[in-house]
């Protein structure tokens, strides 16, 4: 019996295979925080978040309201002005790219969303594993500049117009491109 699924999501071309098996292990709760670590009975040498220290880290926790999380969405949402800067969980934060312009649009949105969950789970794991992380800021760049290399590689139509371009609007940089 395969476990049931709470959260479909679709397969994105313009995300590369890893990072949509990761979207879809954060959208159904399935990465290896440590609070899911200990219900599966690994020992681990705390619960708490390697980040801030102060609670069980769980994946609401790493993504919505680890202080460091709200810092890297307060960013994001200087970015994008349809980012969810108030959102309390990982579904509240997926569920906002629904409610972008259009179905191209909304692309765009779902691949930034994918690249803001993967570069805060790899933080999170240099965190937990090598004890260093990058500044606030500089995890916001890596998400700009991921989620740009995504598209910018495997769009095969719509493409970022140029760097400034999505840097300053990026949903509207990809298609000004191509409209
Ligand atoms: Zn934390």
């Amino acid at each position: 019996m395969l476990p049931s699924v709470e959260q479909e999501t679709d397969w994105f071309k313009w995300i590369p295979s890893k990072a949509n098996i990761h979207l879809w292990r954060t959208l159904n709760n399935r990465l290896a925080t440590r609070d899911n670590l200990i219900k599966r009975g690994v020992a681990c040498s705390s619960d708490e978040c390697p980040t801030c220290l102060v609670t069980v880290e769980n994946l609401d926790h790493v993504f919505v309201n680890c202080s460091t999380a709200k810092a890297i969405n307060a960013h994001m949402a200087s970015w994008v002005n349809w980012w969810p800067v108030n959102a309390t969980s990982v579904r509240d934060l997926w569920s906002v790219v629904y409610e972008i312009g259009d179905s191209g649009r909304r692309e765009v949105g779902k691949v930034i969303m994918a690249a803001y969950f993967w570069t805060v789970w790899t933080q999170r794991n240099h965190k937990t594993f090598r004890g260093k992380c990058k500044s606030d800021k500089d995890v916001c760049s890596d998400i700009q500049f991921t989620a740009y290399e995504w598209i910018r590689c495997r769009a095969k139509f719509s493409k970022p117009s140029s760097w400034e371009n999505w840097i300053c609007n990026p949903v509207d940089a990809v298609y000004s491109a191509c409209n």
